[in-house]
Protein backbone atom coordinates (compact mmCIF):
# COMPACT_ATOMS: atom_id res chain seq x y z
CA UNK A 1 0.00 0.00 0.00
CA UNK A 2 1.55 3.25 -1.20
CA UNK A 3 0.72 6.31 1.15
CA UNK A 4 1.08 8.85 -1.82
CA UNK A 5 -2.01 10.70 -1.97
CA UNK A 6 -3.62 10.77 -5.63
CA UNK A 7 -6.28 12.72 -6.28
CA UNK A 8 -8.59 12.62 -9.71
CA UNK A 9 -7.26 14.89 -12.34
CA UNK A 10 -9.70 15.92 -15.59
CA UNK A 11 -7.38 15.64 -18.50
CA UNK A 12 -8.03 17.98 -21.17
CA UNK A 13 -8.24 15.09 -23.77
CA UNK A 14 -11.35 13.87 -21.54
CA UNK A 15 -9.09 10.39 -22.48
CA UNK A 16 -10.88 10.54 -25.71
CA UNK A 17 -8.29 9.67 -27.36
CA UNK A 18 -6.78 6.28 -24.90
CA UNK A 19 -8.07 3.04 -25.81
CA UNK A 20 -10.20 1.79 -22.87
CA UNK A 21 -9.25 4.77 -20.66
CA UNK A 22 -11.62 5.69 -17.79
CA UNK A 23 -11.34 9.76 -17.61
CA UNK A 24 -12.12 9.09 -13.50
CA UNK A 25 -9.03 6.92 -13.23
CA UNK A 26 -6.83 8.94 -14.27
CA UNK A 27 -5.05 9.94 -10.72
CA UNK A 28 -1.85 12.47 -9.80
CA UNK A 29 -0.35 13.57 -6.54
CA UNK A 30 2.14 16.34 -6.33
CA UNK A 31 5.94 16.39 -6.71
CA UNK A 32 8.09 15.08 -3.72
CA UNK A 33 11.80 15.12 -2.93
CA UNK A 34 12.79 12.23 -4.97
CA UNK A 35 10.63 13.63 -8.30
CA UNK A 36 12.35 17.20 -7.51
CA UNK A 37 16.05 15.16 -7.72
CA UNK A 38 15.23 14.10 -11.07
CA UNK A 39 14.10 17.22 -12.09
CA UNK A 40 17.41 18.71 -11.23
CA UNK A 41 19.01 16.73 -13.17
CA UNK A 42 17.01 17.50 -16.32
CA UNK A 43 19.31 18.56 -19.03
CA UNK A 44 18.15 19.25 -22.62
CA UNK A 45 20.06 16.44 -24.25
CA UNK A 46 17.89 13.82 -21.13
CA UNK A 47 15.08 16.12 -20.79
CA UNK A 48 12.20 14.22 -22.93
CA UNK A 49 13.02 10.72 -21.69
CA UNK A 50 13.80 11.80 -17.84
CA UNK A 51 10.09 13.75 -18.69
CA UNK A 52 8.38 10.46 -18.75
CA UNK A 53 10.28 8.98 -15.94
CA UNK A 54 8.88 11.94 -14.01
CA UNK A 55 5.66 11.87 -15.30
CA UNK A 56 5.46 7.73 -14.44
CA UNK A 57 6.04 8.74 -10.85
CA UNK A 58 3.17 11.00 -10.56
CA UNK A 59 0.65 9.79 -12.46
CA UNK A 60 -1.66 6.59 -12.67
CA UNK A 61 -3.98 5.10 -14.86
CA UNK A 62 -2.32 6.20 -17.66
CA UNK A 63 1.10 5.08 -19.49
CA UNK A 64 3.10 8.81 -20.20
CA UNK A 65 4.17 8.14 -23.46
CA UNK A 66 0.71 7.73 -24.53
CA UNK A 67 -0.19 11.68 -23.38
CA UNK A 68 -1.15 13.69 -26.21
CA UNK A 69 1.46 16.61 -26.26
CA UNK A 70 -1.92 18.96 -24.30
CA UNK A 71 -2.64 16.89 -21.82
CA UNK A 72 1.49 16.26 -20.38
CA UNK A 73 1.33 20.31 -20.82
CA UNK A 74 -1.68 20.34 -18.20
CA UNK A 75 -0.36 17.64 -15.86
CA UNK A 76 3.29 20.13 -15.91
CA UNK A 77 1.40 23.09 -15.44
CA UNK A 78 -0.51 21.01 -12.57
CA UNK A 79 2.58 20.27 -10.91
CA UNK A 80 3.79 23.78 -10.65
CA UNK A 81 1.15 24.93 -9.50
CA UNK A 82 0.21 22.68 -6.62
CA UNK A 83 3.99 21.80 -6.02
CA UNK A 84 5.46 25.02 -6.00
CA UNK A 85 3.48 28.09 -6.31
CA UNK A 86 0.73 30.05 -8.79
CA UNK A 87 3.12 32.82 -9.48
CA UNK A 88 5.34 32.79 -11.80
CA UNK A 89 7.56 35.89 -12.49
CA UNK A 90 9.11 36.43 -15.98
CA UNK A 91 10.87 39.50 -17.53
CA UNK A 92 9.04 40.84 -20.51
CA UNK A 93 9.14 44.44 -22.84
CA UNK A 94 5.67 45.68 -22.12
CA UNK A 95 4.16 46.37 -25.40
CA UNK A 96 2.95 49.84 -24.59
CA UNK A 97 6.13 51.53 -23.06
CA UNK A 98 8.33 49.32 -24.40
CA UNK A 99 10.11 49.38 -21.10
CA UNK A 100 11.82 45.93 -19.45
CA UNK A 101 9.43 44.92 -16.72
CA UNK A 102 9.43 41.96 -14.31
CA UNK A 103 6.03 40.60 -14.04
CA UNK A 104 4.41 37.79 -12.20
CA UNK A 105 1.70 35.59 -13.83
CA UNK A 106 -0.76 33.92 -11.96
CA UNK A 107 -0.73 30.54 -13.38
CA UNK A 108 -4.18 29.61 -11.66
CA UNK A 109 -5.62 31.97 -14.34
CA UNK A 110 -4.84 29.69 -17.00
CA UNK A 111 -7.51 28.36 -19.04
CA UNK A 112 -7.45 24.73 -20.26
CA UNK A 113 -9.23 23.75 -23.58
CA UNK A 114 -10.71 20.52 -23.56
CA UNK A 115 -11.27 18.36 -26.68
CA UNK A 116 -15.00 18.48 -27.99
CA UNK A 117 -16.81 15.76 -26.41
CA UNK A 118 -17.56 13.84 -30.46
CA UNK A 119 -13.95 13.88 -30.61
CA UNK A 120 -12.76 10.18 -32.29
CA UNK A 121 -9.31 9.75 -34.58
CA UNK A 122 -8.17 8.85 -36.65
CA UNK A 123 -10.13 11.85 -38.50
CA UNK A 124 -10.10 11.81 -42.06
CA UNK A 125 -9.09 14.87 -43.87
CA UNK A 126 -10.00 15.41 -47.17
CA UNK A 127 -6.89 16.50 -49.83
CA UNK A 128 -7.27 17.81 -53.43
CA UNK A 129 -6.35 14.10 -54.47
CA UNK A 130 -6.78 11.67 -52.01
CA UNK A 131 -7.89 11.48 -48.11
CA UNK A 132 -5.72 11.10 -44.96
CA UNK A 133 -6.09 9.68 -41.62
CA UNK A 134 -4.90 11.69 -39.14
CA UNK A 135 -4.12 11.30 -35.37
CA UNK A 136 -2.94 14.09 -32.65
CA UNK A 137 0.93 13.89 -31.45
CA UNK A 138 2.07 11.82 -28.42
CA UNK A 139 4.76 12.43 -25.91
CA UNK A 140 5.76 9.57 -27.41
CA UNK A 141 5.99 11.24 -31.06
CA UNK A 142 7.53 14.29 -29.64
CA UNK A 143 10.72 12.01 -27.86
CA UNK A 144 11.11 10.64 -31.75
CA UNK A 145 11.19 14.10 -33.05
CA UNK A 146 13.61 15.25 -30.52
CA UNK A 147 15.93 12.30 -31.61
CA UNK A 148 14.82 13.07 -35.40
CA UNK A 149 15.83 17.03 -34.90
CA UNK A 150 19.28 15.79 -33.07
CA UNK A 151 20.23 14.16 -36.58
CA UNK A 152 20.43 17.86 -37.87
CA UNK A 153 16.89 16.54 -39.73
CA UNK A 154 13.72 19.02 -40.06
CA UNK A 155 11.11 18.16 -37.00
CA UNK A 156 8.65 19.94 -39.62
CA UNK A 157 7.32 17.44 -42.46
CA UNK A 158 8.36 14.58 -39.48
CA UNK A 159 5.54 15.90 -37.08
CA UNK A 160 2.87 15.91 -40.02
CA UNK A 161 4.42 11.91 -41.17
CA UNK A 162 4.16 10.54 -37.54
CA UNK A 163 0.50 11.47 -37.47
CA UNK A 164 -0.97 10.05 -40.49
CA UNK A 165 -2.27 6.87 -39.74
CA UNK A 166 -1.68 3.85 -42.76
CA UNK A 167 -0.69 0.72 -41.73
CA UNK A 168 0.61 0.55 -45.37
CA UNK A 169 3.86 3.45 -45.29
CA UNK A 170 6.27 3.26 -43.53
CA UNK A 171 7.70 7.05 -42.33
CA UNK A 172 10.17 7.45 -45.13
CA UNK A 173 6.48 6.96 -47.29
CA UNK A 174 5.11 9.50 -45.58
CA UNK A 175 7.73 12.01 -45.65
CA UNK A 176 8.16 11.01 -49.40
CA UNK A 177 4.42 12.41 -49.80
CA UNK A 178 4.56 15.32 -48.09
CA UNK A 179 7.72 16.72 -49.59
CA UNK A 180 5.89 16.34 -52.92
CA UNK A 181 2.52 17.64 -51.43
CA UNK A 182 1.48 20.68 -52.25
CA UNK A 183 1.15 23.23 -49.97
CA UNK A 184 -2.87 23.97 -50.18
CA UNK A 185 -2.57 20.06 -49.08
CA UNK A 186 -0.18 20.46 -46.19
CA UNK A 187 -2.10 23.62 -45.01
CA UNK A 188 -5.28 20.96 -44.45
CA UNK A 189 -2.99 18.88 -42.21
CA UNK A 190 -1.73 21.60 -40.54
CA UNK A 191 -5.04 22.87 -39.80
CA UNK A 192 -6.26 19.40 -38.26
CA UNK A 193 -3.26 20.06 -35.86
CA UNK A 194 -4.65 23.67 -35.04
CA UNK A 195 -8.38 22.79 -34.52
CA UNK A 196 -8.30 19.76 -31.89
CA UNK A 197 -4.83 21.58 -29.91
CA UNK A 198 -5.89 21.01 -26.32
CA UNK A 199 -4.88 21.86 -22.94
CA UNK A 200 -3.19 24.82 -21.27
CA UNK A 201 -4.06 28.27 -23.11
CA UNK A 202 -0.80 29.79 -21.96
CA UNK A 203 -2.05 33.52 -22.94
CA UNK A 204 -2.05 34.71 -19.22
CA UNK A 205 -3.49 38.87 -18.19
CA UNK A 206 -0.85 41.02 -16.96
CA UNK A 207 -0.29 44.82 -15.33
CA UNK A 208 2.98 46.69 -16.34
CA UNK A 209 4.22 48.39 -13.09
CA UNK A 210 5.87 51.06 -14.97
CA UNK A 211 2.73 52.45 -17.14
CA UNK A 212 0.16 50.34 -15.53
CA UNK A 213 -1.21 49.02 -18.71
CA UNK A 214 -2.97 45.73 -18.66
CA UNK A 215 -2.06 43.68 -21.67
CA UNK A 216 -1.42 39.81 -22.22
CA UNK A 217 1.31 37.83 -22.89
CA UNK A 218 2.03 34.30 -24.16
CA UNK A 219 4.36 32.03 -20.95
CA UNK A 220 6.72 30.09 -22.52
CA UNK A 221 6.24 26.25 -22.12
CA UNK A 222 9.23 25.01 -21.29
CA UNK A 223 9.55 21.90 -19.04
CA UNK A 224 12.63 23.42 -17.17
CA UNK A 225 11.72 27.08 -17.15
CA UNK A 226 8.20 26.33 -16.32
CA UNK A 227 9.55 24.51 -13.01
CA UNK A 228 12.81 26.68 -12.16
CA UNK A 229 10.91 29.64 -10.20
CA UNK A 230 10.92 27.58 -7.09
CA UNK A 231 13.08 29.50 -4.62
ZN1 LIG B 1 4.44 49.48 -19.60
Amino acid sequence: MSRDQYIPIPLPSKCLVYENTDPDSILIRPFKGRDEALIAELTLENLKKKFVTIIENVIQGITPQELTSGDAKYIILWEAINSYTRDYPIDIVCEHCVQKVRVVCDLGEIDSVDLPANFKQPVETKLSDRAVNLRLLTIADEIAMFSWTKTGKSAYLYSFALSIVDEHMSIPDKLLMLEEMSTADLNEIRKFHTKYEHGPDMRVPYTCSLCGYEGKLVLPFRLDTLLEFRE
